[in-house]
């Protein structure tokens, strides 16, 4: 493994330094189970070599993630885990949620009804007009 953080516990558990319940390993992945889960059966997909932000890893890494998280995906649903839906998560940065600054999604099985959700902020349901929407985009995509 190139690139490793001595001090990122997502590493430790990569190298099998700290113990973890494993649920996929490849050359370039590795999903396990959540030791604090939102429902049984949450899981963590992370690439085994050290990157902090979605930006900071190669496009090969995500992609082969992301071909995890689907064959993941089938298999939770064709289990016998309680899976109405799944959430795809993936907190980029501390303000976004990010604890453990290793690059992590979590796959997390959902039914209705499991108390698990999200927060809205306080004008959520004031639609911005099209103007403003076009404003926005202009700042993303810089025209
Ligand atoms: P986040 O807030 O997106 O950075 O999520 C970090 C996640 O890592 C949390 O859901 C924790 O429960 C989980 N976690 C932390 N340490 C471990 C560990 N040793 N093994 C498995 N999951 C862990
Ligand atoms: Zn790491």
């Amino acid at each position: 493994m190139t690139n490793e953080n001595s001090n990122c516990i997502f590493c430790k558990i990569a190298k099998g330094e700290i113990p973890s319940v494993k649920i996929w390993e490849d050359e370039k992945v590795l999903a396990f189970l959540d030791i604090q889960p939102i429902n049984p059966g949450h899981i963590l997909v992370i690439p085994k070599k050290h990157a902090e932000l979605v930006i900071d890893l190669d496009d090969e890494t995500l992609s082969c993630i992301i071909k995890v998280l689907k064959v993941l995906n089938k298999k939770v649903r064709q289990s016998a885990i309680k899976c109405e839906g799944i959430n795809l998560f993936l907190a980029d940065g501390e303000s976004a949620g990010q604890e453990v600054f290793h690059v992590h999604f979590h796959l997390i099985p959902r039914y209705k009804n499991d108390g698990f959700g999200f927060k809205f902020p306080k004008d959520y349901h004031k639609k911005p007009s099209t103007e403003e929407l076009n404003k926005i985009a202009k700042k993303i995509i810089g025209k």
